[in-house]
């Protein structure tokens, strides 16, 4: 009897009474979340996010989830579904929309009006089809439903989807906050509600399930953050989310109280509070908000500017001023308030830029410093909470890193979920939930797909590590004019140095070094040009290794004479 090997990767055909589950992004990182589900034949993603590249990925403007394992289907969707308006979970919509223009996007008013203003700068019209919680919406074979949750931007949804295979409740990013600025609090009567029904797969946020306790109310934060503007003897610039209404309505009413005016620096600022105020998300006070113009004209102590790059993101308004490289220059006496979070990754920028303004002589407010930020994800207590109003069969943590999905999925087992239907898996793993019961089944590609200006996948992992070590170690080019007939040089190689260390050293010792792996392909018969690059070049490598310790990019050039 012979067996057919299957490639473990490749997961078998799913059953007709299955969903399967793959998140393309979001699992073992904190950004570019997307959740693929598949049943009887279709496909619906629930967000699209990119990630923000760290320093070892230099040049690249954002990272997106790997496409190809849905590449071919794409007819087979029937919606991206998303769940609230922030970059990492809709920030990949335009990039999918390329592939194909006409998938339908289904969000809350607030996070159509983002997205279609992100849209707008793609030159792409998407359709889009708006919901609210309470709603329900049939999509093919999926049947859904929409209840609120509360988070670090307005409207933001959960989603349950209802298919032949069971109830799947995905809480996108959510906290428990009891008191937030709008009064729209977590669904969790809903959840209960979900939970009695039976909840066959529940997909939680994870992003502080390692943080005890409870995610402290955003009402808590307005007597430090007006404490900030009643002190601030000069101008008081704050640092925030482009799209953290709530944080900014504090910043807004502060600032009123106080008798200050307030201009909106940077484009997705200026964008996304002009769309907040259209809709109503925010409330401005009448002449509160004045131009850029206007501002520069007013004493320093009546003046308030609110920008972006809460993060350290070097384009942001925030590092250009650390920089001096922005038109609003920080100075002595001047108050800078980073009302926002450390995302995992982005600490050295931010503190670097917090060292820069403390230098000139600004006085830097922070939450390690004052109460004036908090998260907009659940922490221990409020999941652990959510495992025991929604009673799950089955677990799958998603968003955030490794360390946040392991502490996930132990709250979860300790609530009484049976650990064998718990899931960590990572970017990519194929779960199947048939007859009740996840398991996993395969992987598909999953890996990091960088933009890199105008170019969408291009740069890979091997181009990055050549930037890395080009920044490192500089580059040598080798020029060596080969004579056709003997194999050996025909004069002395030019050598071209950038960036290396010995960029002024001799590099005469390197050409004995070249003419020996010369004589050695010529007794061998080797005499192909490209053949030769390849020798010449590890011959320089390993001279400059053992000569000066270094590991630089070796481009060589062999020239037939
Ligand atoms: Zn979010």
């Amino acid at each position: 009897m012979s067996r057919t090997r299957r490639d473990p990767r490749t997961p078998p055909a799913l059953p007709a009474a299955g969903l399967r589950v793959v998140a393309l992004g979001g699992l073992g990182e904190i950004g570019r979340n997307m959740t693929v589900f598949e049943h009887a034949g279709k496909l619906l993603i629930v967000d699209c996010g990119v990630l923000f590249p760290e320093e070892h990925q230099p040049g690249i403007d954002v990272i997106l989830p790997d496409f190809t394992s849905i590449r071919d289907r794409l007819d087979d969707v029937v919606a991206v579904v998303l769940t609230h308006g922030h970059e990492d979970h809709i920030g990949g919509v335009p990039y999918l929309l390329r592939e194909r223009r006409d998938i339908p996007v289904v969000g809350s008013k607030l996070t159509l009006a983002f997205i279609e203003a992100k849209l707008k700068e793609h030159k792409i019209t998407p359709v889009t089809e708006q919901v609210a919680e309470g709603d329900e919406l049939r999509l093919g074979p999926f049947d859904l439903e929409f209840l609120a949750v509360n988070h670090s931007i307005p409207d933001a949804l959960a989603v349950a989807i209802r298919t032949a295979a069971g109830l799947v409740l995905h809480t996108g990013d959510f906290k428990m906050d009891q008191f937030p600025l709008d009064q729209r609090i977590t669904d969790l009567r809903g959840f209960a509600r979900l939970g009695e029904e039976g909840v066959d797969l529940f997909l939680t946020d994870s992003t502080n399930a390692d943080v005890p306790g409870f995610t402290t109310s955003e009402g808590e934060l307005t007597p430090a953050i007006d404490t900030v503007f009643r002190t601030a003897p000069k101008r008081v610039i704050v640092s925030s989310f482009a799209s953290h209404v709530h944080r900014i309505q504090q910043v807004l009413d502060a600032a009123h109280e106080h008798g200050r005016k307030v201009a909106f620096v940077g484009r997705s600022m200026v964008r996304n509070m002009g769309i907040a105020r259209d809709l109503g998300y925010l409330r401005v006070p009448k002449g509160l908000v004045v131009d850029m113009k206007v501002l520069e004209k007013l004493p320093a102590d009546q003046v308030c500017l609110i920008c972006t790059g809460s993060q350290g993101e070097p384009m942001a308004a925030l590092s250009r001023m650390a920089n001096r490289d922005h038109v609003i220059r920080i100075s002595e006496g001047d108050t800078v308030l980073l009302a926002s979070s450390l995302i995992p990754g982005n600490e050295n920028a931010i503190y670097r830029i917090i060292n820069e303004f403390t230098k000139i002589g600004a006085n830097v407010v922070h939450k390690g410093n004052a109460k004036v930020h908090v998260s907009g994800h659940a922490s221990a207590g409020e999941l652990v909470y959510c495992y025991n109003i929604v009673k799950p069969r089955n677990v799958m943590p998603v968003h955030g890193e490794s360390r946040h999905l392991r502490a996930n999925a132990d709250l979860a087992i300790r609530t009484g979920v049976d650990p064998k239907r718990v899931v960590i898996v990572e970017d990519g793993v194929v779960v199947d939930l048939v007859d009740g019961r996840v398991s996993v089944t395969g992987k598909v590609p999953a890996g990091n797909v960088y933009v890199d200006g105008n170019t969408v996948g291009g740069a890979t992992e091997a181009s990055l590590k050549d930037r890395r070590t080009l920044a490192e170690e500089g580059v040598i080019t080798v020029v060596a004019i080969v004579d056709a007939d003997t194999g050996q040089l025909a004069e002395a190689p030019d050598f071209l140095a950038r960036g290396f260390v010995h960029e002024a050293a001799n590099f005469d010792a390197a050409v004995p070094v070249i003419e020996r792996e010369l004589a050695r392909a010529a007794a061998d018969g080797v005499t192909d040009a490209a053949q030769l690059e390849e020798l010449i070049g590890r011959a320089v490598a390993g001279w400059a290794n053992r000569a000066h310790r270094r590991a630089p990019v070796v481009i060589p050039v062999v020239i037939d004479a």
